[in-house]
């Protein structure tokens, strides 16, 4: 699925069009908490950039890859459970049940988390 920048829900919220619950802002990421959390700690990592999946990861400086991960552990840090553990988890594609067309990590945690 292809989604413009315009109508791209997580584009809004990274322009503040939209409200969400931010647990971190910094120029390139941002960290905010699931609307329908799955986990007493489920916040959404994203880059403001608009890239969709990882087949469009390359697009996205390293700086900025990298920094997802550092920011998916400075939210767990920030929440509290990086002593007891979390998940970070990308769906990508249909299999995965992506919903949203903008690359974002799932920081999960809180409770006992089983695969997938
Ligand atoms: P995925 O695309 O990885 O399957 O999941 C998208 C996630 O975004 C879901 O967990 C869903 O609850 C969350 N989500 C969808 N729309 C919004 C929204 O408008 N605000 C926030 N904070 N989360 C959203
Ligand atoms: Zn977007």
């Amino acid at each position: 699925m292809v989604v413009s920048e315009a109508d791209c829900i997580f584009c809004k919220i990274a322009r503040g069009e939209i409200d969400a619950e931010v647990v971190h802002d910094e120029d390139d990421v941002l960290a905010f908490q699931d609307i329908s959390g799955k986990a007493p700690v489920h916040v959404l990592v994203i880059p403001r950039q608009h890239v969709a999946n990882l087949e469009e990861i390359g697009d996205l400086p390293d700086a900025v890859v990298k920094r997802l991960f550092e920011v998916a552990s400075a939210v767990a840090g920030k929440l509290g459970v990086t002593e007891s553990g979390y998940a970070v988890r990308v769906n990508n594609g249909p299999d995965a049940r992506q919903e949203v067309f903008h690359l974002h990590l799932h920081v999960m945690g809180g409770r006992k988390l089983s695969m997938p």
